[in-house]
C-alpha cells in the first residue's frame, strides 16, 4: 500500500507528457497524388509494439541512504525474506545506480512509447526525499504488463570486472527466453558481456524477489560495473546510457515480434 496509490496517480499523469505512439502514427498515410485510393480507407500501419505493455523497473530509489529503517525492513514472499530495498551502488566519482537506472528507464520508456507500446515504471521519481518501493512490490508490478525489465548497474571492485549480465530466475516461466533475448539486444548494440559474472552474459539467480514474485517473464539487467573506468565512463554520458537503450530496445523488439 504505502506509497502505490500516489505512484499511480504520478505514472498516470506522466503518460500524457511523453511522446506517444500518436506521433509515431504521423506522416505514415502520405498518400502519392496519383493513387485512386481515399485518404479515409487507407489506415497508418500498426505500431510494431502497439498492444504490449512493458513494465520497467529503476532499481533503488535516490532516498534510500536517507531511510534505512524502512528501506532495511524484510519483506517476504515465495519463501524467501529479503530487506526491502538497498541503496544500490556507484561510480567512483559519486554517479549513483538509481539516478543511472532512472535515466536508463526513462529513455526507455519514451523509445517504447514511440513504437506503440505501453509504458509502467515501478517507481515515479529519482528524489533523494523517497525510498522503495520494495522488492516484492516491484516483482509484483510484472503482473501490470506482458514482461518485466528491472534496470540495474553493478559495483564489483574485482580488478578488470566490466561487461553486462542479465539475470533470470528459472521458476518464472518465459524468463529465460526474455532474458536470451535482451542479451542478444545488448550484444547487438556493441556491449560486451560480464567477464566477472554470469556467463555469456547470462546468469540463473533464485535469490531475487524482483524475479521470483514476477507473475510474467521478468529479467534484471546488470548493464555494467560501476566501479569499472570503461563502463562508468559509458554510463555517466548521455551517447552511452543511449547505446544501453539501444540494447534494450533491440532485446524487447526480438522478444515481442
Ligand atoms: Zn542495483
Amino acid at each position: 500500500m504505502r506509497w502505490m496509490p500516489a505512484v499511480l496517480l504520478a505514472l498516470a499523469l506522466a503518460g500524457c507528457s511523453g511522446d506517444g505512439p500518436r506521433g509515431a502514427r504521423e506522416g505514415t498515410a502520405s498518400e502519392s497524388p496519383t493513387t485512386t485510393a481515399s485518404p479515409s480507407t487507407t489506415s497508418p500501419p500498426r505500431p510494431p509494439l502497439a498492444g504490449r505493455t512493458v513494465v520497467i523497473d529503476p532499481g533503488h530509489q535516490l532516498g534510500n541512504a536517507a531511510h534505512p529503517a524502512q528501506v532495511n525492513a524484510p519483506v517476504s514472499g515465495g519463501g524467501l525474506t529479503k530487506p526491502c530495498n538497498s541503496t544500490g551502488t556507484a561510480t567512483d566519482a559519486g554517479y549513483p545506480e538509481a539516478t543511472f537506472n532512472w535515466a536508463v528507464a526513462t529513455l526507455l520508456r519514451r523509445r517504447l512509447e514511440r513504437l506503440g507500446a505501453e509504458v509502467v515504471l515501478t517507481r515515479s521519481s529519482d528524489s533523494v526525499a523517497e525510498w522503495g518501493p520494495c522488492v516484492d512490490d516491484r516483482g509484483r508490478a510484472a503482473a501490470r504488463g506482458d514482461l518485466l525489465v528491472s534496470i540495474h548497474a553493478d559495483g564489483s571492485f574485482a580488478p578488470g570486472a566490466h561487461g553486462f549480465h542479465v539475470i533470470w530466475a528459472p521458476t518464472v516461466r518465459g524468463s529465460q527466453a526474455l532474458a536470451r533475448d535482451l542479451r542478444a539486444g545488448l550484444l547487438a548494440a556493441g556491449l560486451a558481456p560480464a567477464t566477472y559474472a554470469g556467463e555469456a552474459g547470462l546468469d540463473s539467480r533464485s535469490d531475487l524477489l524482483t524475479l521470483n514474485l514476477a507473475e510474467r517473464p521478468a529479467a534484471l539487467v546488470e548493464l555494467g560495473n560501476m566501479r569499472d573506468p570503461g563502463d562508468a565512463a559509458r554510463m555517466s554520458s548521455p551517447a552511452g546510457r543511449q547505446r544501453y537503450v539501444d540494447g534494450l530496445v533491440r532485446g524487447l523488439r526480438r522478444h515481442l515480434r
